[in-house]
C-alpha cells in the first residue's frame, strides 16, 4: 500500500491535525503509569514542529461514552507531552467550538495544541459528519499516527479525511505498517506465529490467513485448551471456547495437509483456582488435566519445545500471553517465551497490551525488533482485514 507520507509533504506553516494514540494506562489517581504511547508519538510531533507547522494534536483516552469525564481528561497527557518536547502545549479542555477556532487562528508556526479527549463527543465513535467537519475546520493536512485506532471507523480517523485536502501517514503509522506488511506479504521461509491469551475469536483470523505462510504456529495460553480439546485431550476445567472447537479441528487438519507445524502445550502447570499462592500441580506429558483443575501455564517440556522453535525462526509475530502471567506462579511460560523471542536472531514483532506488559516484565523490550502500539489493529491487519484508517489516507 502506498499512501502519502508526512516527510514527502509540504507542511511548513500549515495548520495540520495529527491523530495520535495517547490512550495511555492510568492509575486510580489518574496518573499516567506508562507513557510509551506518548514517547512513540514524538518523532512525528517534533518533525512537524521543526517544520514550523501549526500543530493540532488529538486522541481518545479510555471509554468515556460520549460525555465529559474529568478522570479521562487529556490534561495530564498535555503536561507530559509538554515535558517531553520541552515546549508549551496549549490545552483548553475543548475539542471543537469557538475557543478552539480562535486558538487555531492565533497559532504561529511551531505552536502546538492538544484537543480534549475526542470521545467526550458522541460524534467521534459515530463517525458523525458534523463532528468530522468541525475537526477538519481550517486543517490543511491531516496526519494519521494512531495505528492503535486505525481499525476504527471513527470521526477523527475516517470522517475527517473527507473534509481535508490531504491525509498522510506519520512516522509511527508508517513504521507499524511496514513491519506488519513485511510479515503479511513477504515473510521469510521460517516465519513463526505465537498466539496466546484467552480469546480464540480475536486470533483465529490470523491463523486462517497466515497458515502456510507461517510454517510454525505456536499456541499457548487459554486458547491452547480449545485446540487440545478439539484434539480429544482431557483439559479438565481449563477455559475452552466450545463454539470454536470445529474451527480448531479444521485448522489442525489444514495444518496437517500443508505441512505446517502447530505446536501446542504437551505439559502444564495447573491449579484449582486462578489465584496467587495456591497449590499448583505439574501435569506431565501424556497425562490429561484432572476434571477439577485448570491449565494456567506451560510446563517445562513445552517451554523447551517452544523455545527451540523460536530460536530457529527468521521472523516472529507474537500476540497473547502463554499463561496467567499476572500471577507469578503462572508467569514462567510467558517469561521464557519473551526471553526466547528476544534471544532469537529473528525479526520479532510483538503486539497486544498483555504481551507488551510481559515483555517489559521480562526486561527484554530492547531486544524485540518492533513492539506494536496497536494490539487489536495488528491482529486485524494480520487477519487480512483492511483497516479503514489506512484505506482513507491519500494515495501517493
Ligand atoms: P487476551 O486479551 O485474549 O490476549 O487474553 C489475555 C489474558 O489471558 C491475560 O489476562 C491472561 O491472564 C489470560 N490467560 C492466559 N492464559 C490463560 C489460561 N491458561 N487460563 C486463563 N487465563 C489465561
Amino acid at each position: 500500500m502506498y499512501k502519502k507520507f508526512i516527510e514527502h509533504t509540504d507542511i511548513r506553516d500549515k495548520l495540520i491535525f495529527i491523530r495520535n494514540d495517547f490512550n495511555v494506562p492510568l492509575s486510580n489517581d489518574g496518573d499516567i503509569t506508562d507513557d510509551t504511547k506518548i514517547t512513540e508519538s514524538l518523532r512525528t510531533i517534533n518533525y512537524a514542529l521543526d517544520q514550523k507547522a501549526r500543530v493540532v494534536c488529538a486522541s481518545h483516552l479510555g471509554r468515556p461514552k460520549g460525555q465529559k469525564d474529568e478522570k479521562l481528561s487529556l490534561k495530564r497527557v498535555a503536561e507530559r507531552l509538554s515535558d517531553l518536547i520541552g515546549k508549551k502545549v496549549i490545552f483548553n479542555r475543548e475539542t471543537t467550538g469557538p475557543s478552539i477556532d480562535k486558538i487555531k487562528k492565533d497559532m504561529k508556526g511551531g505552536d502546538i495544541l492538544l484537543l480534549e479527549n475526542l470521545r467526550f463527543n458522541p460524534g467521534e465513535k459515530d463517525n458523525d459528519p458534523d463532528f468530522s467537519v468541525e475537526l477538519a475546520k481550517d486543517i490543511e493536512v491531516y496526519v494519521d499516527d494512531a495505528f492503535g485506532s486505525s481499525h476504527r471507523t471513527h470521526a477523527s480517523i475516517v470522517g475527517i479525511t473527507k473534509h481535508v485536502p490531504l491525509s498522510v501517514m506519520g512516522f509511527l503509522l508508517k513504521k507499524e505498517t511496514e513491519y506488519l506488511e513485511m510479515a503479511l506479504n513477504n515473510p521469510p521461509e521460517k516465519f513463526t506465529i505465537i498466539l496466546g491469551g484467552v480469546k480464540v475469536s480475536d486470533k483465529i483470523g490470523v491463523i486462517e490467513n497466515l497458515i502456510g505462510k507461517a510454517r510454525t504456529i505456536i499456541i499457548g495460553g487459554a486458547m491452547a485448551y480449545t485446540f487440545l480439546k478439539a484434539k480429544g485431550e482431557d483439559v479438565g476445567a481449563s477455559l475452552v471456547e466450545h463454539e470454536f472447537l470445529d474451527v480448531c479441528k479444521n485448522i489442525l487438519e489444514t495444518a496437517k495437509n500443508k505441512g505446517v507445524k502447530i505446536l501446542l502445550p504437551v505439559d502444564h502447570i495447573a491449579a484449582n483456582k486462578i489465584e496467587p499462592n495456591i497449590t499448583i500441580r505439574m501435569i506431565k506429558p501424556g497425562d490429561g488435566i484432572p476434571p477439577d483443575m485448570i491449565g494456567l501455564d506451560l510446563g517445562f517440556n513445552t517451554v523447551s519445545i517452544f523455545r527451540k522453535a523460536i530460536l530457529e525462526s527468521q521472523m516472529i509475530f507474537w500476540n497473547g500471553p502463554m499463561g496467567v502471567f499476572e500471577i507469578d506462579d503462572f508467569s514462567g511460560g510467558t517469561m521464557a517465551v519473551a526471553e526466547a523471542v528476544a534471544e532469537s536472531p529473528a525479526i520479532s514483532i510483538a503486539g497486544g497490551g498483555d504481551t507488551v506488559a510481559a515483555i517489559n516484565k521480562a526486561g527484554v523490550r530492547g531486544n524485540i525488533s518492533h513492539i506494536s502500539t496497536g494490539g487489536g489493529a495488528s491482529l486485524e491487519l494480520m487477519s487480512g482485514i483492511s483497516l479503514p484508517g489506512l484505506e482513507s489516507l491519500t494515495e501517493d
